[in-house]
C-alpha cells in the first residue's frame, strides 16, 4: 500500500494504470474507520483492480460552528485498517493541496441540495460536491463507493456525475449499523454513554416509519408526525423526519413505490442522521 499526499502524483501514477486497463475503485472518507467505512472498501476490492481511498477532512463542509475542528481523527490507526483491506494507494492530502492558494470557486449542489440536511447545514454540500468534484478528477475512478447513511450525499454525488458527464459510476452501498441498530458513524464516538443509550430509538423510529407505511393507512405527512412523537422524548432537537421519494427527495402525495424516510436530530451537541429504504 503507498500513502500519497500529492494530488498530482496519484493523477500521474492511476492514468499510467488505467492505460494498462486496469479498472479503478476508490472510496473518498474523512478517516477514523469503523465497518461502514470497511464494508465500501471491501465492495471496491471485489469489483476493481485497484483501491484508492481517500482521507481528507474537508474544511469547506464544515459551517463555522461545528466540528470541523474537534472532528475525531487516528491516522496511524486508519492506515493500519487501510493496509488489511489490501488496499492499493492511500490519498492522504493537506488542506492547500486540495485547496490551492486562490482557490475561490465553487459548485452549486443543485436542488437536489435544498431540502433535508441542506437548509440545516448551509453550505454543507457545496462543500461535499466541490471536494468530490477534486478528488474524482485527482483519481478518475471507474466506480466511487458511498454510504447509504449519507444518502442525500450520495444522491447529489450521482446529480453532479451525470449533470458534468463525468465517466464514473457512484454505487450506494448499505449503511452498517451497531448491534442495536444505530447507523456506524465517526461521531458516535461524542455520544456519553446516556446518550449512546437513548440513540437507540433513532433506528427503532425508522422500523415504525417501515411498518406504518406497509399499513397504508396514512400520508407521507402522518407517518413523519408519528416518527416526531415516537422520538421526541429520546432525543434533545429534531432538525427533520422527512418521507420522500429517493430520487428527488421530495415527498409524494401518496404512500407509493419505493420511499426514503429520513431523519436528522441532536442527542445532546451530536447531530446524528439516519434513513431507511422501504419499498411498498
Ligand atoms: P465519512 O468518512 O463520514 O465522510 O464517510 C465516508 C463514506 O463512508 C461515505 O460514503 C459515507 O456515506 C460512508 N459511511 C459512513 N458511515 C457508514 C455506515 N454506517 N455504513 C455504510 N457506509 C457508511
Amino acid at each position: 500500500m503507498q500513502v500519497v499526499k500529492s494530488p498530482g502524483k496519484l493523477t500521474r501514477i492511476l492514468s499510467a494504470l488505467q492505460t494498462k486497463g486496469k479498472k479503478l475503485g476508490f472510496v473518498p472518507t474523512m478517516g477514523y474507520f469503523h465497518e461502514g467505512h470497511l464494508s465500501l472498501i471491501r465492495r471496491a476490492r471485489q469489483a476493481t483492480d485497484v483501491v484508492v481511498v481517500s482521507i481528507f477532512v474537508n474544511p469547506t463542509q464544515f459551517g463555522p460552528r461545528e466540528d470541523f475542528s474537534r472532528y475525531p481523527r487516528d491516522r496511524k490507526r486508519d492506515l493500519k485498517l487501510l493496509a488489511r483491506e489490501k488496499v492499493d494507494f492511500v490519498l492522504a492530502p493537506s488542506v492547500r493541496a486540495m485547496y490551492p492558494k486562490g482557490s475561490r470557486v465553487f459548485l452549486n449542489p443543485g436542488p437536489l441540495a435544498n431540502v433535508l440536511c441542506g437548509p440545516k447545514r448551509p453550505g454543507h454540500f457545496r462543500g461535499v460536491v466541490t471536494v468530490v468534484k477534486r478528488l474524482f478528477d485527482i483519481a478518475r475512478p471507474n466506480v466511487a463507493y458511498f454510504g447509504q447513511k449519507d444518502f442525500q450525499q450520495a444522491r447529489i454525488i450521482q446529480d453532479m456525475v451525470q449533470s458534468f458527464k463525468m465517466p464514473t459510476r457512484v454505487v450506494i452501498c448499505p449503511t452498517m449499523r451497531e448491534r442495536d441498530g444505530l447507523a456506524m458513524s465517526s461521531r458516535n464516538v461524542y455520544l456519553t454513554p446516556e446518550e449512546r443509550a437513548r440513540a437507540q430509538a433513532i433506528p427503532k423510529s425508522l422500523r415504525l416509519a417501515k411498518q406504518l407505511i406497509s399499513k397504508n393507512t396514512n400520508t407521507p405527512r402522518g407517518i413523519e408526525s408519528k416518527v416526531v412523537a415516537y422520538l421526541k422524548p429520546y432525543v434533545d432537537k429534531i432538525d427533520y423526519v422527512c418521507v420522500v421519494d429517493p430520487r428527488s427527495l421530495r415527498r409524494p402525495s401518496k404512500l407509493r413505490g419505493t420511499l426514503l424516510v429520513a431523519l436528522a436530530c441532536f442527542i445532546g451537541k451530536t447531530r446524528l442522521i439516519d434513513n431507511l429504504i422501504v419499498s411498498r
